[in-house]
């Protein structure tokens, strides 16, 4: 079956809710059990038992997104971070070795650096566009090369292809960081992936009004991530499951005008004065977009922008003026965000020197006439301001 048919029947099973188009929400804790036999019975790895350990609602997303990636099971948690410590955790001990990608999303960097080095992992981080590369850098300890493309902030594309190789020849595992592309358009099980993570609070939940993460995982490797981070306590509660599905049902044609306005305000954007360079790899002139073209389905409305040299005061005044483009953290709502990033900051194996500030846009579901409008106004404020 073809992404738009699965996304509207995976995980759904009216026969067994009386006919509902959708499952209900089970609100539980207590799970009852008729008999002592029962109760003492083993565990499947998605039975019901206990509220914490899934319910129904929960089962139902999880099957969705797995069947949609194409992988064995998925496992959610209440954030897209969580899921990335609990997955990393689920397989890593101490004197392990972990290669992360240097564009990693920040707060999975933190985690490396305060956590994982606390229990004894050690991180190295990589160039993004090591590609075979990489080899270079595995050790007899190195149990994960963790991926994330394109690299958060500053959008490169990876070649997870090339760099699976290289884990699996020598032991390790290959997670990836896959909220940008959603599980629609990078398919990361044909692409060697083992364990592909995604914040559901971004495009899958897409209304901007929830918290979740969910780790999907290779059939070989699914019951040790299931079990470890039921271990870390991982839950989302099962009204926030029943909004992530209501969100997925609709994520095809939402994403669809997400890369298209997104790719409309690049070229607009790439042509502008005012702007150094658009980080965007759909764009023919990205560094990125062979690799984009050859391993991505589409692109998401997701994208950087680095502008000509000016001062702090100037893009201020371009970004507080701005009626359309929300300022704020997170992004894959149906509304559009901007805000100032510093990429800089959160790099340590490679050097990040843009030469001018730096933006990142999300592209929401307005009209693209009207997203260049309120831009054009920001750049005339940010010329009178400079
Ligand atoms: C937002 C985000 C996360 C974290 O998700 P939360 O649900 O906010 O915890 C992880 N990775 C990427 C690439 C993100 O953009």
């Amino acid at each position: 079956m073809h992404d738009d048919t699965l996304l509207v029947t995976a995980g759904r099973a009216p026969e067994q809710n009386h006919g509902a188009v959708n499952p209900p929400i089970y609100r539980a804790s207590t799970i009852l059990y008729p008999s002592v036999a029962a109760l003492e019975a083993p565990r499947s790895l998605r039975g019901v038992s206990y509220g914490r350990s899934g319910v129904p609602t929960t089962f139902a997303l999880e099957d969705a997104v797995a069947t949609l990636e194409g992988g064995h099971g998925a496992v959610v948690t209440g954030s897209g971070k969580t899921a990335i410590c609990q997955a990393l955790t689920s397989f890593l001990q101490a004197g392990d070795h972990l290669l992360m990608v240097d564009s990693t999303y920040g707060p999975t960097r933190q985690f490396c650096d305060r956590v994982l080095a606390r229990f004894g992992v050690e991180t190295t981080y990589y160039d993004p566009l090591i590609g075979a590369e990489i080899a270079g850098l595995i050790r007899p300890n190195t149990k994960i090369v963790y991926v994330e493309s394109p690299g958060s902030q500053t959008f490169e594309i990876q070649d997870v292809p090339a760099i699976a190789a290289v884990a699996h020849a020598n032991g390790a595992l290959v997670m990836l960081d896959n909220t940008w592309a959603t599980p629609l358009y990078f398919k990361a099980f044909e692409h060697g992936v083992d364990i592909s993570i995604h914040a559901a609070t971004k495009y899958i939940g897409g209304h901007s009004d929830l918290m979740m993460g969910i780790a999907v995982a290779a059939e070989p490797v699914f019951a040790q991530l299931r079990h470890g981070m039921q271990d870390q306590g991982a839950y989302a509660s099962p009204d926030d499951c029943f909004q992530a599905l209501r969100g997925l049902r609709t994520m095809a044609i939402r994403l669809e005008r997400h890369h298209r306005t997104g790719l409309r305000l690049a070229e607009w954007l790439q042509a502008r004065p005012e702007v150094a360079r658009v980080l965007h790899p759909a764009l023919p002139e990205d560094p990125g977009h062979q690799l984009w073209r050859r391993d991505f389905k589409g692109a998401s409305g997701l994208f950087g922008v680095i502008l000509q040299p000016c001062s702090k005061a100037a893009v201020a005044a371009m970004l507080d003026g701005l009626e359309l483009f929300g300022m704020g953290y997170s992004w894959g709502g149906f509304e559009s965000l901007v805000i100032p990033t510093q990429p800089e900051k959160l790099r340590t194996a490679t050097t990040w020197a843009p030469g001018g500030p730096c933006l990142r846009f999300h592209a929401g579901l307005e009209d693209a006439d009207d997203l260049i409008a309120d831009l054009a106004a920001g750049f005339a404020r940010l010329r009178q301001a400079a």
